[in-house]
């Protein structure tokens, strides 16, 4: 595991519980709008806490924590994450796991063995203009698709997440994505927020009308569908 990142405790990053959360290094996507670019593109002399550290921390303060939110980066890409979930779940924690959906066969695993409790999966946009945002050379859409046939098989708790920009959703993404995922348990739209520390800042977002529009279009395929972060 490459973990670059330890927020200590934190009530945002899993619903409902008191979490550490873990930031893993490097993501096979390159999102354009992704405020975590020095987790994607790792720099060459950044500092990375080993396991140890990782330990000490949630052995130490096990009692206030419910659980442990891993996120990236992506998680999957590291072929040990099924190994260091099961040392935290060894802890009597809970694990969510932030995922782009690219490894549907890790995503199987750790929940046929019980190793995951919440799983939060980006959409990033309609199949056909996924990878204008996601940018990955030799990008296929078939695992993808995957692990969202996993995730609505309901077998463990999980939400669908998007953040929309002006430039890349429409009315007609909504749709398709709505019957994309059709009888999802949750989904959320965040909307982006202009940053000079993205990857790339060229997005800008929807006003609020236009997302509260977005919602409503996706109501009738997926009841659970709300706004997240936007005031
Ligand atoms: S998948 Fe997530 S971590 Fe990876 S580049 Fe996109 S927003 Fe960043």
């Amino acid at each position: 595991m490459l973990i670059l990142g330890l927020q200590k405790t934190t009530l945002l990053d899993f619903p409902g519980k008191v979490a550490s959360t873990i930031f893993t290094g490097g993501c096979n996507f390159k999102c354009p709008y992704c405020h975590n670019s020095e987790l994607v593109i790792p720099p060459a002399d950044a500092f990375a806490f080993s396991e140890e550290e990782i330990f000490d921390h949630l052995i130490a303060k096990k009692r206030v924590l419910d659980g442990v939110c891993i996120t990236g980066g992506e998680p999957t890409l590291h072929k040990d994450l099924p190994d260091f979930i099961k040392k935290i779940k060894d802890l009597g924690l809970l694990v969510k796991l932030d995922s782009n959906g690219t490894n549907p066969a890790m995503l199987r695993g750790l929940i046929d063995n019980g190793l995951v409790d919440y799983i939060a999966m980006d959409i990033k946009n309609s199949k056909e203009k996924y990878n204008s945002i996601a940018c990955m050379k030799n990008f296929d859409i078939k695992p993808i698709e995957e692990s969202v046939s996993i995730l609505l098989e309901g077998k463990v708790d999980y939400e669908f997440r998007t953040t929309i920009m002006k430039e890349c959703h429409d009315s007609s993404d909504m749709i398709a994505i709505g019957e994309w995922l059709k009888g999802a348990k949750a989904y959320y739209l965040q909307s982006y927020k202009e940053s000079e520390q993205v990857i790339n800042p060229i997005f800008s977002p929807h006003d609020y009308d236009t997302l509260k529009d977005f919602v409503n279009l996706l109501k009738p395929y997926i009841t659970n569908t709300n706004l997240r972060g936007v005031d």
